[in-house]
């Protein structure tokens, strides 16, 4: 009897749809990690802390010094699709790392989350999220910004939390993530800690720089990657039709035997992409034997509407609009350094 077997079309409910989403905007702890320093980030924060127990497994907290979130505002920034960093009519036109207004319904539909705000001259308030169900906005202490707890990340998705690695190996995302990010921003605070036992222990700290671009990015690369990477790199800075090159390059020298040390940024945002990976290596072409990777740190910037961001939920892929442009100005800046470095060299070998 076909009408008794007709499947029926239903509407998920929103906490269906939110954990289907969380599926592609929080694959593990560190995916987590990096959406709360992003919002920490867009929320004009100095100074980020972030506390992680068992890898980011059963505790994520996030605390931040920037604008925080009003009370009312609360049941708002849980629910999906709403984002104050955008107004929908202008997809092409994003400066902050968040427009989707995915993070935090997500977050909330695969863990227990707490929110906990204040803006300036009203009260603290705190909401939380468990399972995807919303609770009541209620009255809470904190002197300013906003602490933002995930716990037990996917306890409701068992399958998922069978995936991840041992605790080691997050903790390892985790940090690798701070790190990214930390050389992005490097006017800000950061400090990782872990609070898995007794006494918590810091694993990476990053005090924000100060001076020019150039400096403060130079300070922060020698905290991140180390003093010899900042005393063995050149300084980049190139520009072509509206795109900029900026970053530090290291010596051929200084490179490695993994592609590990290669760290890129668009328009402020950490990306892996392979365009701008194979022009680095093309770049170093004739300054490194085949084994050899360079290392780098490079920021291209461009007015948004040159490159599309909107490729994935997760955002570490871009699309532009010239790649060829992007590509050909990497390997002459890079090119134009390192011979210049090694005409250096050779003439003070020389004198
Ligand atoms: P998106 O970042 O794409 O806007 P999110 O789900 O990550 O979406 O956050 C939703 C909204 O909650 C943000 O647009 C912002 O207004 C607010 N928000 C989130 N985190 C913070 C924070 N740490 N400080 C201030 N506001 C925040
Ligand atoms: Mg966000």
């Amino acid at each position: 009897n076909i009408s008794e077997n007709r499947p029926v079309i239903r509407q998920l409910d929103d906490a269906a749809i939110n954990r289907i989403a969380a599926g592609e905007v929080v694959e593990r702890p560190a995916s987590a990690v990096k959406e709360l320093v992003e919002n920490a980030i867009d929320a004009g924060a100095m100074r980020i802390t972030i506390d992680v127990a068992d890898g980011g497994k059963t505790l994520i907290r996030v605390t931040d010094d920037g604008c925080g979130i009003a009370g009312d505002d609360l049941p708002l920034a849980l629910s999906r699709h709403a984002t104050s960093k955008i107004d929908g009519s202008d997809l092409l036109n994003i400066h902050t790392f968040g427009f989707r207004g995915e993070a935090l319904p997500s977050l909330g539909a695969v863990g227990r989350l707490n929110i906990t705000s204040r803006v300036p001259g009203a009260a603290a308030f705190e909401i939380n999220v468990e399972g995807g169900h919303v609770g009541d906005v209620r009255p809470a202490a904190l002197n300013a910004g906003t602490v933002i707890t995930l716990r037990d990340l996917f306890y409701a998705t068992p399958a998922r939390l069978k995936f991840l690695r041992t605790d080691r190996a997050e903790s390892q995302a985790i940090g690798d993530v701070i790190k990214r990010l930390a050389m992005a921003e490097p006017f800000v605070r950061f400090e990782l800690r872990d609070v898995s036992g007794d006494a918590p222990r810091t694993t990476f700290r990053a005090e924000a720089e100060t001076g020019d671009m150039f400096d403060a990015l130079h300070g922060r690369l020698a905290t991140v990657l180390g003093r010899e990477f900042a005393d063995n790199s050149l300084k980049i800075d190139a520009e072509r039709e509206g795109l900029h090159l900026t970053g530090y390059a290291a010596l051929p020298t200084y490179s490695r035997g993994s592609a590990v040390a290669q760290y890129l940024f668009v328009n402020g945002r950490p990306v892996r992409d392979k365009l701008l990976v194979g022009a680095l290596r093309g770049a170093y072409f004739d300054f490194l034997s085949r084994d050899r990777h360079p290392a780098a740190a490079l920021f291209l910037d461009c007015d948004p509407t040159l490159v599309d961001v909107n490729v994935h939920p997760a955002k570490s892929e871009v699309r532009f609009r010239d790649p060829g442009l992007a590509r050909g100005l990497i390997v002459s800046a890079l090119r134009h350094a390192l011979a210049d470095a090694g005409h250096r060299a050779s003439t003070t070998v020389a004198g």
